[in-house]
């Protein structure tokens, strides 16, 4: 038995879980939030218990430590020592990393020259790295990329039809995201609905604040939804997804935001909340298009058109499917969006939908929402990313 940790630093934030493997028992959870302020959050799970303080987090160090102190201050662990292994979720690996691996001088010298690609997360995730390699010296780290699953892209599939040698030169290229939570949809649908089939056909729909689609033939990824970075794809909760790329220079000119300033706008002031006006938060927009906001009904169709748009195109990217599956926290949660996203494509792909049973799906419940004469499974799987870190962190250390 190993006890081992997934971690996974934002630029303000740490989420932890500490796992006992292979078993792949969650011994505790939580994290630390608003670092850099005098009110952060601290909070653990364990044992069905929690506790919450709110204090100073001046920095990532701090928060490490107060993880590891809460470990042995609740008898979580009797002695840090049996930590065997921290993995770390870093979101952008490049074209470097097809798999996860040591988190060491050498990977954190390609993470860190990729911090331009991922100026948001990449020096959290190194600082992360840091605080904890200080804490637990002796404990080997892991990297566990969301880019790597979508490694296995072809050229026609991630290429821009940009100058050639500004692909080369740049590695200015689609890298995709959240590729363990496709991974991990991936695994459990092949191994569990699909009997193990080969050449399965499957489109994974991670619909959450953050949203990516992919398609999955055999286990390995042929198509993903987010670009060069996290805002291409679909619309999201703040991000645009795709665009034209001449709306930025007409918008230049029309507003007189430089390049930078509105690509912050097409970040974190597009999506579901610009269309809106109201929320990043579907539950807001669903509430407000219940009770017959026009702009909140014309937010909700876009936003599923965009997601159905992407359901079509992997149908006939992969020859048709065997399985579609949704997950995150609106694909999990959201019986309102499914149905608006699965109206949207029933028809063409033979679908047949048990839109009774879709109302009564959320709140972390796994099910096949597809009825028996229907062309695949559909079905909402909860996501874990975490177990696949605390996963690659038992291979590297078993
Ligand atoms: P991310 O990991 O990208 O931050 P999540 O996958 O946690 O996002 O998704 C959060 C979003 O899911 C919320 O912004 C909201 O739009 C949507 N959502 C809908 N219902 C729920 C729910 N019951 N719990 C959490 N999120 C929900």
């Amino acid at each position: 038995m190993y006890k081992v940790m997934a971690v996974n630093c934002g630029s303000s934030s740490l989420k932890y879980k500490l796992y006992e493997m292979p078993e792949e028992k969650v011994l505790c959870s939580g994290l630390a939030e608003r670092i850099g302020h005098d009110d952060g959050i601290f909070k653990i799970k364990f044992d069905g218990k929690e506790d919450k303080r709110v204090l100073p987090i001046p920095d990532h160090a701090v928060a490490v430590n107060l993880v590891l102190e809460a470990l042995t201050k609740f008898g979580i662990v009797k002695s840090l020592d049996e930590i065997k292994c921290v993995g770390h979720r870093v979101v952008q690996g490049g074209k470097y990393f097809s798999h996860s691996v040591d988190f060491d001088d050498e990977s954190e010298a390609i993470i860190a020259k990729l911090i331009p690609l991922d100026p948001l997360h990449a020096p959290a995730h190194l600082v992360g790295y840091h605080a904890f390699k200080d804490a637990l010296p002796d404990v080997p780290a892991i990297a566990v990329f969301d880019t790597a699953f979508h490694q296995t892209m072809e050229e026609e599939d991630y290429l821009y039809p940009i100058p050639y040698e500004w692909s080369q030169k740049y590695d200015c290229r689609r890298y995709g995201a959240h590729g363990t939570s496709h991974q991990y949809l991936a695994n459990k649908a092949i191994k569990e609905y699909l009997g193990g089939k080969p050449n399965s056909r499957i489109i994974t729909c991670h619909i959450g604040s953050g949203a990516s689609l992919a398609a999955v033939r055999d286990g390995k990824c042929v198509a993903t939804t987010m670009g060069l970075t996290p805002l291409g794809g679909v619309m999201m909760g703040t991000r645009t997804g795709d665009m034209d790329p001449s709306v930025t220079d007409y918008l230049a000119t029309c507003t007189g935001l430089d390049v930078h300033e509105l690509y912050d706008v097409f970040n974190k002031k597009s999506g579901l909340l610009g269309v809106s006006g109201i929320s990043n938060d579907t539950r807001d927009i669903e509430a407000a298009a219940l009770q017959g906001n026009e702009r909140a009904i014309l937010t909700s169709n876009l936003f599923a058109r965009r997601v159905a748009d992407f359901i079509g195109s992997y149908f006939v990217r992969l020859g048709g499917a065997d399985m579609m599956v949704f997950s995150a926290g609106i694909g999990e949660n959201s019986p309102y969006y499914r149905r608006l996203i699965l109206e949207r494509v029933e028809e063409a792909l033979g679908l047949k939908i048990d839109y009774k049973l879709n109302e009564s799906i959320y709140g972390g419940k796994e099910a096949v929402i597809s009825l028996p004469g229907s062309s695949m499974i559909v079905a909402v799987i909860p996501t874990d990313e975490e177990v696949m870190i605390a996963r690659d962190c038992y291979k590297r250390i078993a």
